[in-house]
C-alpha cells in the first residue's frame, strides 16, 4: 500500500510512541502488523544483520530479507549467507546488479570502485535496492547509532533520505551489547569479524582496521566516503538528487534471483500487544 508522506509522517510519529520500551522483537512485531506483507529487511550479513534475523526468525520468519550481492562479497560472507538460509531457513532473496560486469565495465568504467565508488556503489547497490523498495511500504535495517558519525541520529523510525518508512529496531544498541547477544546465543557470525573486519562489504573496498578506530573507518580507507547510498538519511536527498541527474535509474529492469519462491502468506509467531 502506498502512503502520501503526510500519511507516512502520521504513521511514523505514533509507532515512534508505540516503539518506546519496546523490545526487537516486539517492535518487528508491530511493524508486521501496521505493513504485513510491505515491510522487507535488507542485510549485508554483518554481525547486526545476524542478530537482527534470529529475532525474524522467531517472530515473522517469512519476512522477505534482501541481500544485495554485489558479486564483489567476500567468499566468508556468501558462505554466512548460504549457512543462515539453509540452516534457518528463511525467506532471503538475491539483487544481483542491473547490468553483468563486462556491461558495467563499459558503462561505468573498470574498476570504477577505485575512480568512482559513489557510481559503482549507485550501479551495484542502490539500483537494485530501488526496484525493491519501491514495491514496499517500509524496511527493516540493523543499522545502529554507534556505528559511525553517518547514523548517530537514526531513530527507531524514520523517514529515509528516499521518503521511506525505515524500521531500527536496534538503533540504540552498543557493539558490545551486540557481541554480548552473538556470543550468549552462540549465533553464527563472519570470521572476518574476528581479523580486525567489524564492518564488512565488498571486497575491494573493506579493510581491516586498528584497536580503537570506528567502526566503519575500514570501508572506502583513505576516503571520507563511509555510506554506499543504501541507508540514508532525509539530509542526504541532495545526493540523491545529484546522482539522479545523471542517472536514469528508474528506467533498467532488476536481476532478481531467489531460492525460495516469494511467499505471500507470511505468518507471524508471538503476538506484541499494542498498548
Ligand atoms: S562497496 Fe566498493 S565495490 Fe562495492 S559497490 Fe561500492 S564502490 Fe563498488
Amino acid at each position: 500500500m502506498k502512503f502520501s508522506m503526510r500519511e507516512k509522517r502520521k504513521k511514523v510519529d505514533s509507532l515512534k510512541k508505540d516503539f518506546i520500551g519496546r523490545d526487537v522483537s516486539e517492535i518487528i512485531l508491530l511493524s508486521f502488523d501496521e505493513f504485513g506483507e510491505d515491510l522487507a529487511m535488507t542485510t549485508a550479513f554483518g554481525y547486526s544483520g545476524v542478530v537482527l534475523m534470529s529475532f525474524i526468525k522467531e517472530t515473522v520468519p517469512d519476512l522477505p530479507i534482501y541481500f544485495i550481492d554485489t558479486r564483489l562479497h567476500f567468499q566468508e560472507t556468501i558462505d554466512l549467507m548460504n549457512k543462515i538460509k539453509n540452516e534457518w531457513k528463511l525467506n532471503i532473496h538475491h539483487l544481483y546488479p542491473n547490468f553483468s560486469d563486462e556491461e558495467l565495465d563499459r558503462i561505468i568504467g573498470k574498476k570504477a570502485y577505485s575512480t568512482n565508488p559513489d557510481i559503482c556503489c549507485h550501479y551495484r547497490k542502490v539500483m537494485p535496492l530501488l526496484k525493491i523498495l519501491e514495491t514496499k511500504s517500509a524496511w527493516l535495517s540493523a543499522i545502529r547509532r554507534d556505528q559511525f558519525r553517518t547514523r548517530a541520529r537514526i531513530e527507531v523510525i524514520e523517514i529515509d533520505g528516499r521518503g521511506m518508512i525505515k524500521i531500527n529496531p536496534m538503533w540504540d544498541w552498543t557493539k558490545n551489547k551486540v557481541w554480548f547477544y552473538v556470543k550468549t546465543h552462540n549465533l553464527p557470525y563472519n570470521p572476518l569479524h574476528d581479523k580486525n573486519f567489524p564492518s564488512i562489504g565488498c571486497k575491494p573496498c573493506t579493510s581491516q582496521i586498528k584497536e580503537g578506530e570506528d567502526e566503519r573507518k575500514g570501508r572506502w580507507k583513505g576516503l571520507e566516503k563511509k555510506e554506499c547510498g543504501i541507508h540514508i538519511s532525509e539530509s542526504s536527498e541532495q545526493f540523491i538528487r545529484e546522482m539522479a541527474t545523471t542517472i536514469d535509474f528508474t528506467s533498467f529492469p532488476t536481476t532478481m534471483k531467489s531460492n525460495n519462491s516469494e511467499k505471500s502468506n507470511i505468518s507471524r509467531g508471538k503476538t506484541a500487544n499494542k498498548k
